[in-house]
């Protein structure tokens, strides 16, 4: 089975050119001027970008949660196929007191034959113990996980201390992985959590207040340390501000390498937003910044001080939002966006000439693939390469709205939103996934992935 893409332009993360691409089962087998194919299937991109599936490296599906569950599951995540993005990296939790494989196996039996698209495992370890030392090696060498996550914060639940981190560090790094964070001070949060809760300061508003700007920036400072001293190589998630971007930066100077990544909402949507009614939708940890960080995201992106783009996606119906109706620290902590990162980015980064498209198709797929193990098989169209594809209509214009998106959940963060940019068609290992809206690949079509071990360089 073949595939021929002709007439578009074909972008990655260092060309631009006019040329056509030819697929052979899985995989690219050409890219060139005037290909020709016996018996191929000719797609015509006249007019479109041919650009890199994306690799959203941060999303959580079927997430156990307070006694629910995230809204999108392992099938529904067919929703990011929807908005070109092929593969995605999801969160395996470690529940305090059992094993990781124990975790790894809950995962996989929600996870197993119900895949659209792509998918490969973090694991996130939340009780570093003897046992669980044991089992780094194992995760990495046996079932290719190669990264590990760590919570700063959330104390009784996911939080490790400096303690665990300095000793999981020194694990990962003996054996060939990364360790990855969420950096914000638990300690301090909590502290204000109970703070405004006495107070009866009980609105969205007050989550926002909650985590304020230094509670990321200290911990992603002393995160930085830690790796510094253990060598280990280190990429923190879901970076919102300026202080913290300040670590990585600081870190930078003295010749250390921390990886960054940002998520798509903390670029566009800002604290304002707590003060309306329904400010649960954008109930998230970190909370969405102020208008100065979204400035300097965008400046860190341009630098390379930013290295991906992501979305954090962790869906919740508005009924499971109002568990927290009363009291904002019981609203369940996460937004919908899986779908709609690519285009996103796309309409207000490359058609707004903040970044170039090079640069988007880098921090939406190439970076994503060499920070977490994934190249050249994923994050680029280049010959022998898997052949995740989208097209792009740049100049198509649309309205993001829960009426159309195919999430599962009952609202959107950007509804009424109008964008310039539109993802035609998505071709995953050589077949085309969606095209114009209509799905063409079954249930269970999409494989994990096992990767390679990483070395903290792009
Ligand atoms: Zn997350």
């Amino acid at each position: 089975m073949s595939l021929l893409i002709k007439n578009g332009t074909v972008v990655t993360a260092a060309d631009f050119h006019r040329a056509d691409v030819l697929i052979e089962g899985e995989h690219v087998k050409a890219i060139g001027d005037d290909l020709k194919a016996d018996g191929a299937e000719v797609i015509d991109a006249k007019g479109q970008f041919v650009l890199p599936g994306g690799i959203d490296p941060h999303v959580h599906l079927d997430m156990p949660f307070m006694g629910t569950f995230s809204s999108d599951n392992y099938e529904t995540g067919l929703a990011a196929l929807h908005g070109g993005t092929t593969t995605v990296i999801d969160f395996i939790l470690q529940t305090q007191g059992k094993s990781l494989r124990n975790a790894l196996e809950s995962w996989q039996g929600r996870m197993n034959g119900n895949l659209y698209g792509d998918l490969s495992f973090h694991m996130a370890v939340t009780d570093f113990n003897d046992d669980t030392k044991k089992e780094v090696r194992e995760m990495i060498e046996q079932e290719g996980i190669t990264s590990f996550k760590t919570f700063m914060a959330y104390k009784g639940a996911l939080m490790i201390d400096d303690r665990q981190m300095v000793g999981l560090m020194q694990e990962v790094k003996e054996h060939g992985g990364m360790v990855i964070v969420h950096a914000t001070n638990g300690d301090m949060i909590d502290y204000l959590v109970q703070k405004h809760r006495s107070e009866g300061k009980l609105s969205p508003l007050y989550h926002y207040l909650s985590q304020p700007e230094i509670t990321e920036a200290e911990a992603s400072h002393r995160f930085c340390d830690m790796a510094s001293y253990t060598g280990v190589p280190a990429y923190i998630v879901h970076l919102t501000c300026e202080g913290a971007l300040n670590a990585v930066r600081d870190a930078a100077r003295r010749g250390q390498r921390v990886l960054a990544e940002t998520c798509i909402q903390y670029l566009l949507l800002d604290a304002s937003l707590y003060e309306r009614a329904d400010g649960a939708k954008w109930v998230m940890s970190p909370p969405l910044r102020e208008k100065k960080d979204q400035k300097q995201l965008w400046a860190g992106i341009e630098q390379g001080s930013l290295q991906v783009v992501a979305t954090d996606h962790c869906p919740f119906m508005m009924a499971q939002k109002a568990m927290g109706s009363a009291d904002f620290s019981k609203i369940p902590n996460g937004h919908p966006a899986i779908e709609h990162r690519m285009e996103l980015l796309f309409s207000e980064g490359v058609n707004k000439k903040k970044i170039s498209v090079n640069k988007f198709v880098e921090v939406t797929a190439t970076n994503p693939a060499k920070v977490f193990g994934m190249f050249p098989r994923k994050g680029t169209i280049g010959i022998g390469s898997d052949a995740d594809i989208i097209l792009l209509d740049p100049n198509e214009r649309h309205t993001l709205s829960a009426k159309t998106h195919h999430m599962n959940v009952d609202y959107s963060g950007y509804e009424g939103m109008q964008l310039t940019g539109k993802v035609k068609t998505t071709i995953l290992r050589g077949q085309v996934a969606v095209h114009n809206g209509e799905v063409r690949i079954k249930k269970g079509y999409g494989k994990f992935v096992r990767r390679n071990k990483v070395s903290g360089m792009l």
